[in-house]
Formats: structure tokens, C-alpha cells, sequence
């Protein structure tokens, strides 16, 4: 078995769970590249957080946790909640990977990991070059694959259509009859932005939207990181986690609907050429649909390791995937947030290291 390097652990992604993984393994004393190395499909440093739209400023993000060891505060630019999320997050991280240290290495897109006979990963990129692993961290989050449903009609549809991962602020929808797709907290910032410029705009959502009333309170952050906790224990995929939550009421969220911009419809029952037509038969003509439908953990390299229950999901117990030592997953399912990210690093990489003590 032949490989371009050797290591004992790969963590793929430098996102909030990469970085997070990279700083545990840092601590418990791994040596950059023959111990661990990181490998990151981005350009730059930032994870996700470079790819958000540029309307989207620090004031207006859920509450961002702090990397492990260093505060955002103390970053070059951190305390301004004025600038967007998507200058002042990479600026962080740039400064956490210089200050550990951490071997990252990008761009470097994984393609597939393979399981080799004596146990170990060979994790191979998109140019063929290829790292030899006793274990494997992936923490590849879910930008890199916007959700798209299927509606009848969608390919008729003469309008523009775009999803949450294309959009880059207000301005394109002046004067523009838009309607906006699903339930998210994606879908509720970019309706409030858009309301203020467009000639209309329509909201529909599959379910009713709840509207989280009360605070946010350690408690109930509990109660949702444990639902979804169960379900991929149960080997189902994890969800959306306004299903869990439900939408906070922020001041802006608060004055948009007391404006009537969050009115929300049903689901249409198909796309026409020119709108969308519910199955009562009422028609709206549309110029633009925004698809605020998601995103899906991006797993496909690791398809080779056949991870997948029927129902879609990956079985795990904690960030362990049953069923496959030394593999860990983080960043997905309750840890899909900046504070479950940070905490997936550090349990992934103890037990990583616990299971090559064994
Ligand atoms: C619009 C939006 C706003 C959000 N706001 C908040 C918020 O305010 N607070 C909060 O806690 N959470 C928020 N989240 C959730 C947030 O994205 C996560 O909490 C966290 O930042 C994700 O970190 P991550 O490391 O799992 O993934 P990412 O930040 O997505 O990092 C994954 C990294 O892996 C790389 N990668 C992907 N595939 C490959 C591959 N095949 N090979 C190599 N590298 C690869 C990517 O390039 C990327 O650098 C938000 C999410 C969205 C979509």
C-alpha cells in the first residue's frame, strides 16, 4: 500500500469543527503532518463563514462561540459587529491557524476515503494525491451542498432562480416580484433584506413557522442538541435545526412581521412558466424564486465507506460513526452549531486517541 503522505490522523474541513478537532489534537502533543494534518477544499481561511452573503453582518448572526483557546474579541477586528460575518470570521481564523500553528493544508478538495485492508484510511483528493491515516476526522459541515426540492414545473420556469448559497445581498431584486422558499432562518433574514427594495414578496414554507418567544436559555440549547442527539443515534439524517428550535424573534424579525412581510402561504403545488400555482388552482405571477431551503451535510467523499442507513442517515454515537473505527464525524447533526462544533472537536479527538491506545 503505497501513499504520497502518511499521517496518523486526517481531518478534513478547517471550518469552526476542523479547526476545533485540529486544536485538540495540537494539544494532546501531535506533530504537525506526520501527526495530524488538515485538509481544506477552501482558498483561504473561514470555513463557510467566507461564502455568506455580504449583507450579513456580525450583529445579525445567532451568536457566534468562540474557537477554543482564543476569544473572537481579541481578534484583529473581532469586536465590530457592524462589519460582515463574512470579513470578520476569516480574519479570525487566519489569525487561530497562524497563532497554533495548525498544519492546514488547501485548497485540497477530498474526493473519496477508502478503507484499507489493515484498517486505515486512504483519503485521496480531486488531484489524485493521496494521505495514509489511522484515523479520520471529518468536519466538511454543509455549505458545499445547497439543497434543491423538486417541484413540477421547475425547469419551465422563465424567471431567475437562485438558492441561499447564491445570493449576495438586496440590490438585484429592485422593483422585482419575489418569492421566497422555505422555513429557515435563512429564508426570514433574506425576506426582511429584500422586502425593502422589491415590488413585492411572498413567502411559502411547508409548515406553519413557530417563533421562539422566550430566550434562548442553556437549557433549552440542551433540549435541542439532545433531540437531535436521538435521531442520529437512530441512524436518521439530522434535520434542519429551526425544526428543532423554531425561528427567534430578533427586534428585526419582530418589526418584519409586525409589517406583514412574513405572512406566510402553503407550499405550491407546481411551478408554471411565469409563477406558481397552489392546488386550489390560484395563481401568482413571479420573477424570481429564491430557493431558502437548506443545506445537507456534504459527505459525498466518503461514500466508498457505504456510512449510509436506508433512511438517508449515518448511525452514530456521539461523533463516533457505529460500526467504523477511528472514523468520527463533526459538525454534523447536533453538532452542526459553532458551540457543538467546538465540543465535537475536543470528544472526537479524545476518543480518537483513546481507540489507538486500544
Ligand atoms: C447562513 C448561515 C448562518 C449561520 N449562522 C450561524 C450562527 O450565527 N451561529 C452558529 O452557531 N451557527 C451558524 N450557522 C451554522 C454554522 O454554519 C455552523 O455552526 C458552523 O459554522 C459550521 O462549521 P463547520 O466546521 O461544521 O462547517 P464549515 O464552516 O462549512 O466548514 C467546512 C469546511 O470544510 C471544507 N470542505 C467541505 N468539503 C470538503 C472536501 N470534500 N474536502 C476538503 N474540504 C472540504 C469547506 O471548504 C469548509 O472550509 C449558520 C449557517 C448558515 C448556513
Amino acid at each position: 500500500m503505497r501513499a504520497d503522505h502518511e499521517t496518523d490522523v486526517v481531518v478534513i474541513g478547517a471550518g469552526q469543527a476542523g479547526l476545533s478537532a485540529a486544536y485538540f489534537l495540537r494539544r494532546a502533543g501531535l506533530p504537525a503532518d506526520t501527526g495530524f494534518v488538515v485538509l481544506d477544499h477552501g482558498r483561504r481561511a473561514g470555513g463557510a463563514w467566507q461564502h455568506r452573503w455580504p449583507t450579513l453582518r456580525m450583529d445579525r448572526v445567532h451568536g457566534v462561540y468562540d474557537l477554543p483557546g482564543a476569544r473572537l474579541a481579541d481578534a484583529p477586528g473581532g469586536g465590530d459587529a457592524t462589519r460582515p460575518a463574512a470579513e470578520v470570521m476569516p480574519e479570525y481564523f487566519e489569525s487561530y491557524e497562524r497563532e497554533f500553528t495548525l498544519p492546514i493544508h488547501r485548497p485540497v478538495t477530498v474526493s473519496a476515503v477508502y478503507r484499507e485492508a489493515d484498517g486505515r484510511f486512504q483519503v485521496v483528493d480531486a488531484r489524485g494525491r493521496t494521505w495514509l491515516a489511522r484515523g479520520v476526522i471529518n468536519a466538511t459541515g454543509t455549505w458545499d451542498k445547497p439543497f434543491w426540492p423538486h417541484y413540477p414545473g421547475r425547469g419551465d420556469f422563465l424567471g431567475r432562480q437562485l438558492h441561499t448559497a447564491d445570493y449576495l445581498g438586496p440590490e438585484p431584486f429592485a422593483d422585482a416580484r419575489v418569492m421566497v422558499v422555505g422555513g429557515g432562518t435563512s429564508a426570514v433574514q433574506l425576506l426582511t433584506e429584500i422586502a425593502g427594495v422589491a415590488r413585492s414578496t411572498t413567502w411559502v414554507t411547508r409548515r406553519p413557522p413557530v417563533f421562539h418567544e422566550g430566550a434562548f436559555t442553556p437549557e433549552f440549547g440542551r433540549e435541542v442538541v439532545a433531540r437531535v442527539e436521538r435521531t442520529v443515534r437512530e441512524g436518521r439524517p439530522p434535520g434542519s435545526v429551526v425544526g428543532v428550535t423554531g425561528l427567534t424573534l430578533t427586534p428585526d424579525v419582530r418589526a418584519a412581521r409586525d409589517a406583514g412581510v412574513l405572512a406566510r402561504r402553503p407550499m405550491f403545488e407546481r411551478i408554471t412558466p411565469s409563477g406558481v400555482r397552489w392546488a386550489d388552482g390560484h395563481e401568482i405571477d413571479v420573477d424570481v424564486i429564491l430557493w431558502a431551503t437548506g443545506f445537507r451535510a456534504a459527505l459525498d467523499h466518503l461514500a466508498p465507506l457505504r456510512l449510509r442507513e436506508p433512511g438517508g442517515g449515518v448511525r452514530m454515537a456521539g461523533t463516533r460513526v457505529v460500526g467504523q473505527p477511528r472514523l468520527h464525524l463533526v459538525g454534523y447533526g447536533p453538532s452542526a452549531s459553532t458551540i457543538g462544533a467546538n465540543r465535537a472537536g475536543r470528544a472526537a479527538v479524545r476518543e480518537l486517541l483513546a481507540e489507538f491506545d486500544d
